[in-house]
């Protein structure tokens, strides 16, 4: 037996455990203080009750012979992929299929699953800075080359900075797989239509595919910015768009999302037998649980989630901005992308807010190269640590 020796190329990531280490050890040393964690991407308000009740009903279902359910089918069941359809793409304008749209257990397994559908020689484009699951999942099937200087050499990698307005260059080489991700994690930046319509244009011509992460869809509050890449012209060619229940509803450990896989694409099909071979569907009771979010009340309970993650959002952003700072992001993301002052890097500063204020934030080299001077803080913390947090940079 041979081991996969890609597994071996891998970088650590050691991101988040040396944030955790760090706060962890000051926490140790200083056992009377405060830690403040604005660092954490991960939801932390419960769930609304009509969800609740949802998951409940469907756990009830299984009690019974005449409402059990057993497997269901691997594309997901019907209802949720047909609320998906009426609620998320009906009202842009967009005509999508029900055999188009395929339930997961949450985007980060098909983030990576896709990957399976291209060949190995295949080129790929990432943002920079980057979510990590995109980059590691083409290390694991042989796409990346090797690891030099801090990028991976068969990789192209698109700086996202304060001097492009986060606005990605289009590839210089040819880019076969794409991953855009729009709100941006970790920037909070996003792209308006006609700015996407470029990549979209890009990958006909190129003959490439985007995968399009949708994760933070719910927060886009500006008019011209994309709800779906499928708004734009000729998207459903070169576009699959991959969206998740976790942000959007709180679901990151119900574990629930979804894949659209347009038949013009010409992977419709590969994808369906690829899911009816590796993966038996996902929980009816997190699949009645995103049904729910459809409902009105459902809609109500997650919106006034969103709206108190929101305005977390705009205490750190013009907290920081009126202490002076350069911030980036927050307004349709839950994530404010800060400029370090005085060419800092950012584990300098890092330390520096977890030695003075107590606050624990994300160093954005973390991300990639190009988020080296940034970090990184999260509107999912309370509101009391929140407004904390920002008194105490303050006085800083
Ligand atoms: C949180 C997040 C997701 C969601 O992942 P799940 O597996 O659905 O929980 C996807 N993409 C990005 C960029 C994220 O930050």
């Amino acid at each position: 037996m041979n081991i996969n020796q890609n597994f071996n190329k891998l970088q650590s990531n050691y991101l988040f455990t040396e944030i955790v280490n760090r706060g962890k050890a000051y926490q140790q040393a200083h056992p009377d203080t405060k830690l403040l964690k604005l660092g954490v991407g991960d939801v932390t308000l419960p769930l609304p009750a009509p969800i609740i009740n949802a998951m409940h009903n469907a756990v009830e279902d299984l009690a019974h012979v005449e409402t059990f359910h057993g497997y269901g089918l691997e594309e997901g069941n019907l209802f949720l992929r047909t609320a998906i359809i009426q609620n998320d793409y009906k009202p842009l304008g967009i005509q999508i299929d029900t055999d188009e749209v395929f339930i997961s257990d949450g985007a980060g397994s098909d983030l990576g699953n896709t990957s399976e559908l291209f060949d190995v020689n295949n080129h790929v484009a990432v943002l920079d800075p980057v979510y990590p699951a995109y980059v590691d999942t083409n290390v694991m099937a042989g796409r990346s080359g090797i690891w030099s200087n801090g990028r991976w050499s068969d990789i192209e990698y698109l700086p996202c900075t304060a001097e492009n307005a986060f606005v990605p260059e289009l590839p210089k080489t040819q880019a076969d797989i794409i991953y855009l991700c729009f709100p941006n994690n970790p920037t909070g930046t996003t792209l308006t239509r006609q700015q996407l319509q470029l990549w979209v244009d890009y990958a006909i011509e190129h003959k490439s595919i985007i995968i399009f992460d949708s994760a933070y869809e719910i927060f886009i509050e500006e008019d011209d910015v994309p709800h779906s890449i499928y708004e734009l012209p000729g998207a459903k060619q070169c576009a699959i768009e991959i969206r998740s229940y976790s942000k959007t509803a709180g679901f990151t450990s119900v574990r629930c999302g979804y894949t659209v896989v347009p038949k013009a694409t010409g992977l419709n099909g590969m994808w369906y037998r690829r899911q009816c071979t590796k993966f038996n569907g996902a929980s009816y009771i997190s699949q009645r649980g995103a049904e729910a979010t459809y409902s009105d009340v459902g809609r109500a309970g997650i919106m006034k989630n969103i709206c108190y993650y929101k305005q977390n959002a705009e205490l750190i952003r013009t907290g920081l901005q009126s202490i002076g700072y350069q911030v980036y992001g927050g307004v349709n993301a839950p994530y404010i992308w800060m400029k370090v002052p005085n060419d800092t890097d950012s584990w300098t500063f890092f330390d520096l807010l977890l030695d003075r204020c107590q606050v624990l934030c994300t160093p954005g080299v973390g991300f990639g190269m190009s988020g080296q001077g940034y970090v990184r803080f999260s509107a999912f913390g309370s509101r009391s640590d929140t407004q904390e947090a920002i008194q105490r940079i303050r006085r800083l």
